[in-house]
Formats: C-alpha cells, sequence, structure tokens
C-alpha cells in the first residue's frame, strides 16, 4: 500500500520519459509541457514543476544533451490513474518522434517513495553507462511499471529523472515556438537579453557568451530559449525581460540538476579513470602545451599512477588561451569527461600551482651591451666593442644570463564559456 498517500487517500504517481525527439526535430521536455496541459485541463494535479535530469553527457545514443524528464501526479482513484496513465501513452506516440530509427521512448510509472537504490541508480545513470537489462530489473525489483516503444530505451532515462536526488538543483525556464516556425531563425531580440542579464546575473546565468545571447538553441527544435538560474522567481523574472517577435506559444519552469557537477567522480588517481565518465582530478603538466590542426590545445598531465591528455577543443574558445599557457611542473586540479579516443575533454581547471620558468639570455659585456653569438660553439662577441668570450656556451647559465619568466596566467579557477558549457558542468559564478 505504499503506493496511497495514508492520509488522504491519494495515489502519487511519478511519470518519468525519455528518447521522444530526434536530431530533426521536437524536444523531450516540450512533450512533457504539452502532456502535463492536458492532464490538467483534464482535471489531474500535477505536483510541483517536472524536472528535466541531465544523464551522463557519453551516452552513446543520445540525440543532444541527454536529457530526460519526469513529474509527479496526485490523483484521487484507480481509475484517475487508469485514465491519466492511458493518456500519457496514448500522447506519447502520438506526439514522438517514431519515424526516426534513433528515437526509442521508454515511459516508467512509479508509485511509492524514492528508494536508496532508485538514487543510486540515478547517481550511476549521470556518472556511467547503464545497460536497458538493468533498469528494466531495477523497475521490476521497485515495483515500477515501464512501457515501451520500438526498442524502449528511453527508459534509462525515465527511471533516471524519477531517482535522481536533487541536493543541489537549478531551474531552467523554457519558452516555445508556436510549431510554424519550427525551423525558422530564432526572433529573440539581443538588447533585451543583455538588458536581462544585466539585471538578473548571477541569479541567473550563461545568459551571455562573449557579448552574444547564449539562450537560443540553434537547433530546429520547439524552443525558443532557455534560461538557467538559481530560483524560480529568477528565471520568471528574467523571462519578463526577454522581447521577442515571433510568439511564444508556452512556457514552463523546470527544476534540473543542470550545473551542479553531478556528473563528476573525485578520484585519487589518473589511473582510477575510465572512458565515458566525467572527473575531478588532480596532476602535474608533463610537457608544452601544443596547438593541433583545428585550434585545439593538447596537453598531457600526469601523475604517479600514469597521464592522460587532455583536450581544451576549439569550441572552448578563450578558454584555450589560458591551457596554452600552460608548462610543465605546473600543479592542476582538472574537471571533465573522458571521450571515445581517451582523450579527457577539459570543462574547468583549477591551477594550484605555477612552476618557475626561465630564459636564458646571451651574456652582457662588460661595456654593457649584450653580446651576439659568434657562431655555433664559437662563443659570443660584443657589437659595440668588439670583445669576445670563447667557447661552446654552457646551458648552466654561467655564461648566459637566466632570468624568470613572467607567467601569463595566475593560480586559480578558469572555465570554458557557456556556448562550449556541458549542461551538467557547475560555472564558477555558482560556486
Ligand atoms: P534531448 O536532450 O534533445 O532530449 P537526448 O540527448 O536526451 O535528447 P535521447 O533521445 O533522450 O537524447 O537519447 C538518450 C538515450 O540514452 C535514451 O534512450 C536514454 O535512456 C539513454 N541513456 C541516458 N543515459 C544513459 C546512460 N548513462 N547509459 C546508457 N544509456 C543512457
Amino acid at each position: 500500500m505504499n503506493n496511497v498517500d495514508m492520509n488522504s487517500d491519494l495515489y502519487n504517481i511519478y511519470v518519468g520519459m525519455d528518447d521522444t525527439d530526434s536530431v530533426s526535430g521536437m524536444c523531450t521536455t516540450y512533450i512533457c509541457c504539452v502532456i502535463m496541459d492536458r492532464l490538467k485541463a483534464c482535471g489531474f494535479r500535477v505536483d510541483g514543476p517536472p524536472r528535466l535530469i541531465r544523464l551522463n553527457p557519453f551516452a552513446p545514443h543520445k540525440t543532444r544533451g541527454n536529457g530526460a524528464v519526469s513529474f509527479k501526479l496526485v490523483l484521487k482513484s484507480k481509475k484517475e490513474v487508469k485514465t491519466a496513465k492511458n493518456l500519457i501513452l496514448k500522447m506519447v506516440e502520438e506526439l514522438a518522434v517514431m519515424e526516426d530509427p534513433k528515437t526509442n521512448p521508454g515511459m516508467v510509472f512509479y508509485e511509492g517513495e524514492i528508494t536508496p537504490e532508485l538514487q543510486d541508480y540515478a547517481w550511476r545513470t549521470i556518472r556511467t553507462i547503464v545497460t536497458q537489462e538493468e533498469a528494466e530489473k531495477l523497475a521490476e525489483k521497485v515495483g515500477a511499471e515501464i512501457f515501451k516503444f520500438k526498442k524502449g530505451r528511453g527508459i534509462i532515462g525515465s527511471l533516471a529523472a524519477i531517482g535522481c536526488p536533487l541536493t543541489d538543483a537549478t531551474y531552467e525556464l523554457l519558452a516555445y515556438r508556436d510549431p510554424a516556425n519550427y525551423g525558422t531563425k530564432r526572433r529573440v531580440d539581443p538588447e533585451s537579453v543583455l538588458e536581462m542579464d544585466r539585471k538578473t546575473y548571477p541569479a541567473t546565468f550563461d545568459n551571455i557568451d562573449d557579448g552574444y545571447m547564449a539562450i537560443t538553441p540553434h537547433t530546429p527544435c520547439p524552443v525558443l530559449y532557455g534560461i538557467r538560474g538559481e530560483t524560480r522567481a529568477a528565471v520568471e523574472e528574467a523571462h519578463k525581460l526577454v522581447k521577442v517577435s515571433e510568439p511564444v506559444e508556452s512556457f514552463r519552469v523546470f527544476l534540473t540538476n543542470q550545473h551542479t557537477d553531478m556528473h563528476l567522480q573525485k578520484v585519487d588517481a589518473i589511473s582510477q579513470m575510465n572512458q565515458f565518465q566525467c572527473y575531478i582530478v588532480r596532476g602535474t603538466v608533463k610537457s608544452p602545451p601544443v596547438v593541433i590542426e583545428g585550434g585545439h590545445v593538447i596537453f598531457t598531465l600526469k601523475d604517479e599512477s600514469g597521464e592522460v591528455e587532455c583536450a581544451a577543443y576549439e569550441p572552448t574558445k578563450g578558454f584555450r588561451d589560458v591551457v596554452r599557457h600552460l608548462a610543465p611542473g605546473d600543479q592542476l586540479v582538472v574537471y571533465g569527461g573522458i571521450g571515445n579516443k581517451g582523450t579527457l575533454n577539459v570543462e574547468k581547471i583549477k591551477i594550484t600551482y605555477l612552476s618557475t620558468l626561465y630564459e636564458y639570455l646571451n651574456p652582457l659585456c662588460e661595456c654593457g651591451k649584450r653580446m651576439k653569438s659568434a657562431g655555433k660553439n664559437k662563443g659570443y662577441k660584443c657589437p659595440r666593442c668588439g670583445s669576445k668570450i670563447r667557447g661552446a656556451p654552457p646551458e648552466d647559465g654561467k655564461i648566459k644570463e637566466r632570468r624568470e619568466v613572467e607567467r601569463k596566467i595566475k593560480k586559480g579557477f578558469y572555465e570554458v564559456p557557456p556556448s562550449a558549457r556541458r549542461h551538467l558542468s557547475k560555472p564558477l559564478v555558482r560556486n
């Protein structure tokens, strides 16, 4: 009887949904909103905000940001429960992009407490790769009902969206477009977004990137813009400040695990890291960073257990300038995930120690002028008075003058810009 609220004979039903959209369109959050609106119109009570839960950014079948959603229904009778479930399933079937071979919707209904086992499963879905079999077994064990469309892979995310604990959380207000405008340029006034940011940052964040608005997606999906922030009130206030010249069909505030660093696991050694997982790891820079084709900046991080190649890819823009100035011996805490090539994709770094760098200058002549090389292994000659130092210049700095080079970067945190930030990655402003 744990599915019934004993005080009032109400039925608490958690609804989880995932894998309903495709790269060519639609969005699971939008389908969730349409369903919630219909449920409300039918007289069913939706309790609290819907939740948008981001899962492992390296999950193999993700369409974009690997998001799943859940919401809670509070229903009065078994008949209501049955009717609501049938309505939801029918709507998912109608609205999901079933014709896309990669879309495999999965729905979960769960009546009862969110147990530690469900929470643990959610953590694993955010941090590792889980199998559909694992999700199905757990659903059976806890008595959650699953509904699979096609392969039904979405049940992995749906169950995690229901189970995910939110000790830290943020909000996102999603504004949706009139379907007639899908695929066209979004008509959002950039000046109003700048103004909104001036008035609401840091209660809202990631609105602007390098002077440009960052709240509009670039995909043909139903989302007009998304405003992320610390509280419901903050994102609602910000939404009122954004001016658009196209209709907003609807908007809704989601409670989310976005920007909480929930995906990151602390490890003590580089050798403990695995592919397709995200970490916080300490290490020392092994060799000078190199810029490779495409503008990506690569360096090697080492510790006693091993080493890992780290990358600040081209989309991380100005962040690469910091990474380029790292030097052997610098000590860092790196936050990031290991992708399919085994490279640690850096989200942010904390520089804890900067090594001292030296440059070696030709010796100064007694006359005060800096000497010039007299040729390979031929010592130095003063261009002013002609004095000479014979022999090969030793590298120990006894003849050459050793001078400390000013480091171009300082100790502390550095992060990628909003446009390159993972949904789960916590911006420094939230620290
Ligand atoms: P959008 O962000 O537009 O909603 P998406 O990026 O969330 O799209 P989905 O279409 O939901 O992508 O596809 C992701 C698929 O991967 C889902 O079927 C989900 O159940 C599954 N999945 C999510 N996390 C994991 C994980 N950790 N391990 C294995 N599968 C996962």
